[in-house]
């Protein structure tokens, strides 16, 4: 099979595959025909099994994206078992274990330690497929956001400043290697549903009213509503659209 950057098929890298919004992207890009590698903190075998019992093509692998070194093993791992990359999707990130709180009671640790995730651990997952992609002579990057930098969402600032930032990077990287052929765009859900979020009883009460109630399609978002984007910034409908940001919301935020 002809794996050039044109071809429709590609080898994907999706960190936070072990469930949530990653798991639900896991599985439709490898529905698409895609392989998919799926990364997170443990090797995400579960994520893995149901794709290959369901005829897809996936490997499992750990890795800790805010550690520089994991993340480079994890882009060794997946060049030498597929033999290319082609697409990576920066979806790990902390969110569902958040505590909506004032920003004096968040401490400057805690942003710290979000920020590693959240910010730096995208930035070693870019940094560490950017140079594979260039010599194979493109590829596609898509950044899970959120559309809370959108909208200054209070009591989570470390969380939606994180996200700013991606925004950012999102654009700027853009920018800096459209000439390389390399496409970065992001997708910026709303408050979704995942396994992380059910398990967090505060966030729930605290956000899922008020965001169902603000969306012009008024109901629960599910990891689900979102792979339909990022199926698309991998797709070659999209060839010729970079450093745009998709609010996948209901209809709550109009970018
Ligand atoms: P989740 O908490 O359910 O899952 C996140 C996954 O990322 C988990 O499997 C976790 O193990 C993994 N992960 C966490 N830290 C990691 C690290 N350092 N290295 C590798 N993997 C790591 O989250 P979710 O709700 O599915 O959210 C996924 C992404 O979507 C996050 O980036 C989040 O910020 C973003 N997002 C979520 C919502 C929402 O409401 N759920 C809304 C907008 C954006």
């Amino acid at each position: 099979m002809n794996k050039t950057p044109e071809h429709p098929s590609k080898r994907i890298i999706v960190t936070g595959a072990a469930s949530g919004i990653g798991r639900a992207i896991a599985h439709s890009l490898a529905r698409q025909g895609h392989a998919v590698v799926a990364a997170d903190l443990k090797a995400p075998d579960a994520t893995v099994k149901e794709i290959t019992q369901a005829g897809g093509q996936a490997i499992a692998i750990a890795a800790d994206v805010s550690n520089a070194l994991q993340v480079k093993e994890m882009v060794r791992a997946c060049i030498e078992t597929l033999g290319g990359l082609e697409g990576l999707v920066n979806n790990a990130g902390v969110f569902s274990s958040i505590v909506p709180r004032p920003f004096e009671q968040i401490s400057i640790d805690e942003w710290r330690s979000l920020y590693e995730v959240n910010v730096f651990g995208l930035v070693n997952c870019c940094q560490a497929v950017v140079p594979h992609m260039r010599s194979a002579g493109g590829g596609r990057i898509v950044n899970i956001i959120s559309g809370t930098p959108f909208k200054g969402v209070p009591f989570m600032l470390h969380y939606v400043s994180s996200k700013g930032a991606v925004l950012g990077i999102t654009r700027s990287l853009a920018r800096e290697l459209g000439s390389a052929n390399i496409l970065v765009n992001g997708v910026a859900p709303g408050f979704t549903l995942s396994e992380g979020v059910m398990d967090n009883p505060i966030q729930l009460e605290k956000l899922r009213e008020i965001s169902k109630n603000t969306r012009s399609l008024a109901r629960d978002q599910v990891p689900q509503d979102v792979v339909g984007a990022v199926d698309f910034f991998m797709s070659e409908g999209s060839s010729f659209i970079t450093g745009q940001t998709l609010v996948v919301d209901g209809g709550s935020h109009f970018n």
